[in-house]
C-alpha cells in the first residue's frame, strides 16, 4: 500500500507492506504516520511487525530510524528488538556493528557524499545510539554464526544487561536465515529488505512461497522509464541503448527552458512502442547533475525532472503501455503517484531487492519499481522474461 492507506485490506494477502516516504521527514512526523500505518495494520488483522529502511541506513542524526523503532515498541509493548540492515547480496554486510558496502567502510562508500543523508559514521552501534535512549547493543558475529540458539542466547544475555535494540552482524544469506529463525517470536524486527528472506520460512512453506508469487496476466506494451542517476542505472540505459533499444533523453536544460520535452517524447514513443520497449530517461552523468542542480537548485531540478518523467509515464500509459519499468526511488513515487496507484501486489523477483508488482485495480499495470543501484546491467532487457 502507498502511504498510509484507508479502507479495507486487499482480502486474499498473508502480508501487507505499507510504503511511507519518511526517511527524511522531522522524527515526528515521520514517528505519527508509522504509528498511523501500524494502527491500521493492526485492525486488518497483522501480528508481526517489520520496520524497513535502507540497507545503508541512511538516516540524519536525529532518526528517523531510532525514534520510529522507539515508537513502535512503546506501541506493541515489547521490550526488544533488533536492527540490521544487512542485504549481503547487494553486497551490505555487518561485521562487528560496522557496516560494509562492497569491500569498503559505509562512511568510505558513495554514501559518505549523500545530499540528504550523509554517512560519515560506520559503526551501527554508535549511529543508533546517537537517535534513541533505548540502550543499543550488539549481537556479534561469532554468535550469528553460531545459529538460532546462540542468538537466543544472545539476546537474552543484552536483555538482562538492560538492553533494548540489538544491531546484530550478518555477511551471508546463511547468517539472515539463522536470525530469521532466531525472530521467530519478536513481534517487531526492523531491518533493511534482507532480512525478510530469513523471516519468510516462520511463516509459510517454501513451496506455498513460490504460489505467492503469481501475478494476474498483464498484456499492453512496455517502457521503461529512468530517472536515476546512480551508477547501477548509469550502466543500465547505457547498455540498453547499445543493444538497440530505442531511447528519448528528457534534458533538463529544455525542460526549465519551457520546452515541452513530455509531448516531444509521447510523439517520438507513439509510433515505436508497438514494435517493442521504448527508454525514457533522465539519467545523466554526474557532472551534468551537478550543472544543472547549480543553475535550478538541487530540489528545483529533481522535481522538474520528477514531474517530467511521471507526465511521460502517464502519456506513456494512454498510448498503451502496461508492463513498466521505473529506475529510481524518488522518480518512481512520482510515476505511482501520478498514475493514482494506491497499492500494488508483489510479484516475482527479478534480482535482489526488485520483484514484479501489479496495480490493485480492476485493470492492473505491471511494475518493476527499481531502487537506483539494484539489478544486473542487462536489467532493461531481461525483465519481461520474469513477468511471464
Ligand atoms: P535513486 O534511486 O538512484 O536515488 P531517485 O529517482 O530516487 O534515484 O533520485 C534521482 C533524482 O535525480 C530524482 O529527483 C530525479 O528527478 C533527479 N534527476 C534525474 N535526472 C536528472 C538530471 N539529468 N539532472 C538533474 N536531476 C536529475
Amino acid at each position: 500500500m502507498i502511504g498510509v492507506p484507508r479502507g479495507q485490506p486487499p482480502p486474499d494477502v498473508d502480508a501487507i507492506v505499507v510504503a511511507l516516504k519518511s526517511r527524511t521527514s522531522p522524527p515526528a512526523e515521520a514517528i505519527e504516520e508509522s504509528l498511523a500505518a501500524l494502527q491500521w495494520l493492526r485492525d486488518a488483522g497483522c501480528e508481526r511487525f517489520y520496520f524497513k529502511y535502507c540497507s545503508t541506513f541512511d538516516s540524519t542524526d536525529e532518526g528517523n530510524i531510532g525514534p520510529v523503532t522507539s515508537a513502535l515498541m512503546t506501541a506493541l509493548g515489547t521490550r526488544f528488538t533488533i536492527a540490521c540492515p544487512a542485504f549481503p547480496e547487494n553486497q551490505r554486510t555487518i561485521f562487528k556493528g560496522y557496516l560494509f558496502v562492497g569491500d569498503v567502510l559505509l562512511s568510505e562508500s558513495g554514501m559518505r557524499n549523500h545530499p540528504l543523508t550523509p554517512m560519515a559514521d560506520s559503526n551501527l552501534v554508535r549511529v543508533l545510539q546517537r537517535q534513541t535512549r533505548r540502550k543499543v547493543g550488539l549481537v556479534t558475529h561469532d554468535a550469528v554464526a553460531g545459529g538460532p540458539d546462540a542468538i537466543l542466547e544472545r539476546f537474552s544475555a543484552l536483555q538482562q544487561q538492560g538492553f533494548e535494540i540489538a544491531i546484530v552482524d550478518a555477511t551471508s544469506n546463511q547468517d539472515l536465515s539463522y536470525l530469521g529463525a532466531a525472530c521467530a517470536n519478536l513481534r517487531l524486527v526492523t531491518a533493511g529488505s534482507g532480512l525478510a528472506l530469513g523471516l519468510a520460512p516462520n511463516f509459510r512453506p517454501a513451496a506455498a512461497q513460490a504460489a505467492a508469487s503469481a501475478l494476474p496476466e498483464v498484456g499492453g506494451l512496455r517502457a521503461v522509464i529512468a530517472g536515476s542517476c546512480s551508477t547501477a542505472t548509469q550502466g543500465q540505459v547505457a547498455f540498453a541503448l547499445e543493444r538497440g533499444v530505442p531511447g528519448f533523453r528528457v534534458d533538463p536544460g529544455r525542460l526549465a527552458a519551457g520546452e515541452d520535452v513530455v509531448k516531444g517524447a509521447l510523439d517520438w514513443a507513439a509510433p515505436l512502442l508497438p514494435r517493442g520497449p521504448v527508454l525514457v530517461y533522465a539519467t545523466a552523468a554526474p557532472e551534468a547533475v551537478k550543472a544543472i542542480q547549480a543553475r535550478l537548485g538541487v530540489e528545483q531540478a529533481g522535481q522538474l525532472v520528477e514531474n517530467a518523467l511521471a507526465a511521460g509515464a502517464r502519456g506513456l500509459v494512454r498510448l498503451g503501455a502496461r508492463q513498466l519499468i521505473v529506475a529510481g526511488g524518488e522518480t518512481s513515487g512520482a510515476v505511482v503517484s501520478a498514475l493514482g496507484i494506491t497499492g500494488l501486489r508483489i510479484g516475482p523477483q527479478i534480482d535482489p531487492g526488485v520483484p514484479w508488482t501489479t496495480s490493485l485495480d480492476d485493470a492492473p499495470l505491471a511494475l518493476a519499481l527499481k531502487s537506483g543501484n539494484f539489478g544486473t546491467r542487462d536489467f532493461f532487457l531481461k525483465s519481461w522474461a520474469v513477468l511471464r
